[in-house]
């Protein structure tokens, strides 16, 4: 009777592995279709592009709508100085190449847009016709008396990513500043409290205090509503996405060089950083994935 058992069970055994290993051919296979179907979605997006001349129409397929949108990230707009080591070099954009950058983006017919429009784009309102995100990060001063001058000079908006504690300290924007920004029709970003590790905080009042207490700071003082969220080093962990989402956030931004995306990528939505280098900015901007 044992041996029996023994035996009925090894069979049961030897069963559920096979019907784990059909399972999981299966699922390797359901994927592959699915990431060709949205290979099949970017073309199409393409194509209908051709058609309608001006605006991107609404994607309103349930299999995953994909958007190319490349959302670029500024830290200092800056000529360089003396001894600036290489490390903080990359960091920096000459004035006048940030000038040539936007009217590259102009001559070659892109729109910028903001945040919220590229989220309400999943909600049925099109996008206009190779839209493009510019996001500047930290609050660095340089931003203020370089950049926007000439964004404002091309009539063109841009993301600003503020960190809360370092408004008002040397080198980085005053709260008049950010107001100016916003008055301006530029999109103010949170960038967090402190600009922490994120990722590495579990505790949920720091949590809060990082994510959902600094866009209160920022409504408090610009009077307007905080919609998007960047992480402070693109880094993230589930409980941080979880995190923006419950302070009400409708976006964030993180790194890792994409320039598709779809509804479900809007609390990792890709980025690239833009360098001084104008070919390498042209490379990224027309050929990044
Ligand atoms: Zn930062």
């Amino acid at each position: 009777m044992k041996i029996l058992n023994i035996f009925k069970m090894k069979k049961l055994f030897e069963a559920s592995l096979i019907v784990l290993i059909f399972i999981a051919i299966i699922s390797i296979f359901f994927n592959f279709s699915q990431s060709r179907a949205n290979g099949k979605i970017i073309q199409n997006t393409n194509e209908s592009n051709k058609l309608t001349s001006n605006i991107i129409a609404p994607n309103t397929s349930t299999t995953q709508p994909v958007v190319r949108v490349p959302i670029l990230v500024y830290h200092s707009v800056r000529p360089y100085f003396a001894g600036e080591s290489n490390s903080i070099k990359k960091y920096d954009v000459d004035p006048n190449n940030f000038k040539l950058q936007l009217q590259y983006l102009k001559s070659h017919g892109y729109t910028a847009v903001s945040f919220d429009k590229l989220v309400k784009y999943f909600d049925g309102v099109p996008l206009p016709k190779k839209p493009v995100i510019i996001s500047f990060d930290d609050g660095w001063e340089n931003q203020f008396t370089n950049a926007f001058p000439i964004l404002k000079d091309e009539k063109i908006t841009a993301t600003f990513y503020i960190y809360t504690n370092a408004i008002g300290k040397k080198n980085y924007f005053s709260w008049e500043q950010v107001q100016e920004l916003s008055n301006a029709g530029m999109e103010i970003g949170d960038h967090s409290k402190s600009h922490p590790f994120l990722w590495k905080i579990t505790d949920q009042k720091l949590l809060q205090i990082e994510i959902a207490d600094s866009k209160k700071t920022i409504e408090d003082h610009i009077g307007k509503t905080i919609t998007t969220f960047a992480y402070p080093f693109g880094l993230y962990k589930p409980i941080t996405i979880d995190a923006v989402k419950a302070a009400g956030y409708t976006s964030a931004r993180t790194g890792f060089e994409r320039t598709t995306h779809s509804k479900d990528d809007l609390f990792i939505l890709h980025s690239f950083e833009v360098s001084n280098n104008m070919k390498m900015f042209v490379g990224n901007l027309e050929h990044l994935k």
